[in-house]
């Protein structure tokens, strides 16, 4: 499904400008949200992920009105945001199990096939058991994924998801987000150019609030 988003404005109390009016219609797909560290990624990550207020603008979802129906979007949505923390001494999937609870799988049965599944697309089955603490970036950044596709999102957005994972994860994480992006609306928002070019059909530039182009990644590389 289309986000479509429009005028979306944000000045901090401290006066930074981190949305400027910012106009942008993503398609269902993976889609590519670039720029440099500071420019208002998370800002609008945020926003989109209802966690955050907006002084101005609209988002729709579909008909769903992202500002206004916090409850229904936060039903269909996911969200992997920059650093996210886990606790330690749980293992993968207690907490994906608990997660479960939390999102209304009240059932054992089914909540093991879901979870068990999660664990098998994220390709943390093996180390299911493991407690979280103990994993590397890259498996963390999985989890994440895991986590965030609980309840199955139509829309999930994922800020800065591969900032210093190695090149072996870099590869493992790309081939999840395509899979995940297959039949839903994925926006990754990230600096490194690389992650867009090689994942999204579609993806848009902003630099220090202003939405700078937008359009097809082929036809905006190609154009350069
Ligand atoms: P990005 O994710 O692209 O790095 P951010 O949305 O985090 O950008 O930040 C955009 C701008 O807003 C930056 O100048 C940042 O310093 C500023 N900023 C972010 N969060 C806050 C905040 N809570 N209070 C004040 N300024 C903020
Ligand atoms: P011009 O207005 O001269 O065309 P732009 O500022 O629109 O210049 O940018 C030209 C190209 O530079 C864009 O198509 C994009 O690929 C790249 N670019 C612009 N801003 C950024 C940015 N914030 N981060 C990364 N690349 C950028």
């Amino acid at each position: 499904m289309e986000l479509r988003i429009k005028n979306l404005s944000k000045t901090y109390a401290n006066g930074v400008v981190a949305l400027d009016n910012v106009s942008l219609t993503i398609p269902a797909g993976m889609f590519g949200l670039l720029g440099p560290n500071g420019a208002g990624k998370s800002t609008l990550m945020r926003t989109l992920a209802t966690l955050q207020e907006c002084d101005s603008g609209s988002v729709f979802f579909g008909d769903l009105d992202v500002l206004d129906d916090k409850d229904e979007i936060r039903r269909l949505l996911g969200y992997l945001p920059q650093d996210f923390g886990v606790y330690p001494k749980v293992t993968a999937y207690e907490m994906l199990d608990h997660f479960a609870v939390l999102k209304g799988l009240s059932n054992r049965a089914r909540r093991r096939e879901v979870v068990d599944g999660l664990l098998q697309q994220t390709n943390l089955f093996d180390v299911r058991n493991q407690r979280l603490g103990g994993f590397s970036g890259g498996m963390r950044q999985r989890f994440g994924i895991a986590q965030a596709l609980l309840g199955d999102p139509k829309l999930i957005i994922v800020d800065e998801p591969t900032a210093g994972l190695d090149p072996q994860e870099r590869v493992r994480f790309h081939n999840l987000l395509s899979d995940i992006g297959e039949d839903r609306t994925v926006i990754l928002s990230t600096h490194i150019v690389s992650d867009v070019a090689d994942l999204c059909a579609n993806m848009a530039i902003i630099n220090k609030g202003k939405l700078m182009v937008a359009g097809a990644t082929q036809q905006l590389i190609d154009d350069v």
